[in-house]
C-alpha cells in the first residue's frame, strides 16, 4: 500500500500545460530540465504576484543569454566518482547519489544535466561498499540525489543498515529538499528510522525563503528525535538576495530548530544565468547580515570548491 506521501507525490504539476492552468498564466514554457511542482510548494505561491520568490525557483527563465562561465555540469562531479554513485572529493566523507527523483525541480539545479543512468548507488551498493570498508578514514556518508527522500521508507531503512554495518563509518548526512517542498514526506517510519539508527544524523535541509516553511513543515520537522538539523540556502536573485528576505528566513529557521549553515554562491548552469548575485553583493549582504544577526544565525558564505574561485570557505559538499 501506499503512503501518504507517495500519494501526494503524485500531486505534482508536471509540464508548462498543467502549471499555465495552476496559476491561470501562459509564463510557463517547456524546456529541456522538465517542470515540476508539487501542490504542496504550489499552494504557497501567490498566483497574484508574477515576483513570488517561490514562483521564481521554479519557472524556467524564458530567454536565459548563454554566458561563456557557465556549463552544462559546473562542479564536474562525475570526475571525483571513483566507483559509480559515489563521489569522494574530501578524504573523511563519500556523497552517495541515491536517486535520480526530486519533489521538485529548481530552475537554479547545478545536477539538472548530470548522467544519472550512471550513477545509481543503489543499484551499485556492493561496489560502493567496498570502496568505504577499503576506505578507513571515510568516518561520514553523505545520501545525495536527486533527493534521497525520493526513495522509499523500507528502501531508506536498508541502506541505513548497510551503512551502519560498515564499523568506521559513525555519521550519516542527509541533504533534502524534499522535506520543505512536501512536508507529507516526514512520516512516522522516516522518524522512527532516524532515530534509532546508531550513526549521528545530520539532516541538511535546503531552503531558501521563508514562505517555503508552511505551518505543515514546521510542525513535521518537529517530529525528528536524535537528528541535527541545519539549512542550506542558495543565494538567488530574485529570490533571496536582499537583506530582508535573508533575515527573516534564518530567523525562522532558528524557530524551527534548524540552524542557518550554509549560504551558496550560486553554481553556474546553463539556464541559471538570471539567478546570479555578484560577489560584491553577495559580501555586502552577507556582512550587513552578520550585523543584523547574532553569530549562530548567520550562514557561512560559502561556493563549491570545484567552482572557479575559492574566494570564501568551501562547501563540504
Ligand atoms: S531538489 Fe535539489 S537536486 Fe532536486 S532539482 Fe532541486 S536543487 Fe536539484
Amino acid at each position: 500500500m501506499q503512503s501518504n506521501w507517495q500519494h501526494k507525490a503524485r500531486n505534482t504539476l508536471k509540464g508548462a500545460s498543467s502549471c499555465n492552468d495552476f496559476f491561470q498564466s501562459n509564463q510557463f514554457k517547456d524546456q529541456h530540465f522538465p517542470i515540476k511542482i508539487p501542490l504542496e510548494f504550489a499552494n504557497l505561491i501567490d498566483k497574484n504576484n508574477p515576483n513570488d520568490p517561490l514562483l521564481k525557483q521554479v519557472i524556467p527563465s524564458e530567454d536565459a543569454p548563454s554566458h561563456p562561465d557557465f556549463s552544462a555540469s559546473p562542479l564536474a562531479d562525475e570526475s571525483n566518482a571513483p566507483v559509480e554513485g559515489l563521489i569522494h572529493k574530501y578524504s573523511n566523507r563519500v556523497l552517495l547519489i541515491t536517486s535520480r527523483v526530486c519533489a521538485i525541480h529548481c530552475q537554479y539545479c547545478f545536477r539538472q544535466n548530470f548522467d544519472y543512468s550512471t550513477h545509481d548507488a543503489m543499484s551499485n551498493w556492493l561496489a560502493i561498499e567496498n570502496y568505504i570498508r577499503t576506505h578507513q578514514s571515510i568516518n561520514e556518508v553523505i545520501l545525495s540525489g536527486g533527493d534521497p527522500l525520493s526513495l522509499s521508507d523500507e528502501k531508506l531503512e536498508k541502506l541505513i543498515k548497510n551503512i551502519e554495518n560498515i564499523q568506521h563509518v559513525k555519521l550519516l548526512r542527509i541533504h533534502s529538499r524534499s522535506v520543505v517542498v512536501t512536508p507529507s514526506r516526514i512520516t512516522d517510519k522516516l522518524v522512527e528510522i532516524l532515530a534509532k539508527t546508531s550513526l549521528k544524523v545530520v539532516l541538511v535541509t535546503h531552503i531558501n525563503h521563508e514562505n517555503e516553511m508552511s505551518e505543515a513543515f514546521v510542525k513535521n520537522i518537529g517530529n525528528f528525535v536524535n537528528v541535527t538539523l541545519l539549512n542550506q540556502s542558495v543565494l538567488l536573485a530574485g529570490v533571496n538576495d536582499d537583506l530582508n528576505a535573508l533575515e527573516q528566513l534564518n530567523l525562522k529557521l532558528f524557530d524551527a530548530g534548524i540552524l542557518p549553515y550554509y549560504l551558496h554562491m550560486l553554481d553556474k548552469v546553463d539556464g541559471a544565468e538570471h539567478f546570479l548575485v555578484s560577489d560584491d553583493c553577495a559580501i555586502e549582504l552577507h556582512q550587513q547580515l552578520q550585523k543584523k544577526l547574532s553569530g549562530y544565525l548567520v550562514p557561512k558564505l560559502v561556493r563549491d570548491e570545484n567552482a572557479e574561485s575559492k574566494t570564501w570557505v568551501s562547501s563540504e559538499d
